[in-house]
């Protein structure tokens, strides 16, 4: 039988109606996990990392969390992990876990968007379904998953499209890689995408900014100069724009070192494009940016405060797109 651990962090999972608190607060403990997983799945151990809303993680929350699953998939004695996470801020820590642990076994986020007192709660369902994929030999080898209804998706593509609708986790450009079924464990494609940042702590100095029609640069030159920004994802119009009078800002970080990374406020696809207009891709390219290579703007700020945390972050960016 293989090993799986489940580490608890909380998310609307571990939520129940508290009158007190006039709303769902995470009270559900591992060992309420537990009793509801079937014995056959899989020998399942659960560790309480804590019990939180995602949006109270901190940065250190998010660094230990990965460090924990790291050490834990380096064991012989642990074939898979899971790790139970609030929606919101789920695909950050599952990114952040795929881009810095070197691991053939699976680590398989799961979570819920229904509390535990709402009518039609599927944090067990997710959670049954997380197990049998971290047990499962034909997930070995893609990287951190993430698995809700049934689905497994790759963490470098997943994303929370929906504020509460169930099936809100979608894999936007690619689609799942698999599908839970009542017999086996089917995967479909498999990501021909992995790297891995030997980060050894996050930078935290490192924004992220979306750009909108007729903004000002003024924000960004705040990160720059009084912040002292490290490092700045930029969310750009379309396949990789910006408004003209953006530019000079732009160099002029670039020039003094800030690591200014590229990607797109549209929800999927790669920035490159072929127009010749001030402000396009291309001026972007000469002004010395960085290119995430179709992340998300979340992920690639993790990406970014992992690379920074490494001698050497440029090599972990695209040069062009
Ligand atoms: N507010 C919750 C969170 O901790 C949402 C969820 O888990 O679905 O992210």
């Amino acid at each position: 039988m293989k090993h799986v651990t489940i580490l608890t962090t909380g998310g609307t999972m571990a939520m129940t109606h508290v009158d007190a608190a006039r709303g769902a607060v995470p009270l559900l403990t591992g060992a309420d996990f537990l009793a509801n997983v079937p014995r056959d799945l899989a020998d399942v151990r659960v560790e309480e990392v804590g019990n939180l809303p995602s949006a109270h993680f901190t940065l250190e929350h998010l660094w230990n969390l990965s460090r924990r699953a790291a050490a834990l998939v380096a064991r012989d004695d642990v074939d898979g992990v899971v790790v139970t996470h609030g929606t919101d801020t789920l695909d950050e820590s599952a990114y952040l876990c795929d881009v810095t642990i070197d691991t053939r076994k699976p680590i398989v986020f799961t979570g819920a968007m229904r509390a535990a007192s709402d009518a039609g709660y599927d944090g067990i369902a997710n959670l049954v379904a997380a197990i049998r994929v971290a047990a499962s030999d034909d997930a070995l080898a893609l990287g951190t998953l993430a698995v809700f209804n049934d689905e497994i998706h790759a963490a470098r593509e997943v994303t929370k499209t929906h504020t509460t609708a169930l099936e809100t986790f979608l894999s936007t450009e690619w689609g799942p890689l698999g599908r839970v079924y009542a017999d086996r464990v089917v995967i479909a494609r498999r990501p021909t995408r992995r790297e891995v940042i030997p980060a050894t702590r996050l930078e935290p100095n490192v924004h992220l900014l979306k750009l909108a029609v007729g903004m000002s640069e003024g924000l960004f030159e705040y990160l720059v100069d009084v912040v002292g920004a490290r490092g700045i994802v930029l969310e750009t119009l379309g396949g990789g724009r910006v408004p003209p009078w953006w530019l000079p800002a732009i160099e002029r970080a670039v020039q003094v070192g800030v690591a200014i990374v590229i990607t797109s406020r549209v929800g999927a696809g790669r920035t490159v494009d072929h127009y010749g207009y001030a402000g396009a891709h291309r001026d972007l390219v000469n002004a010395g940016c960085w290119f995430a290579e179709g992340l998300s703007g979340q992920k690639a700020r993790v990406k970014l405060m992992a690379a920074l945390g490494t001698e050497n972050a440029r090599a972990y960016f695209d040069n062009a797109g």
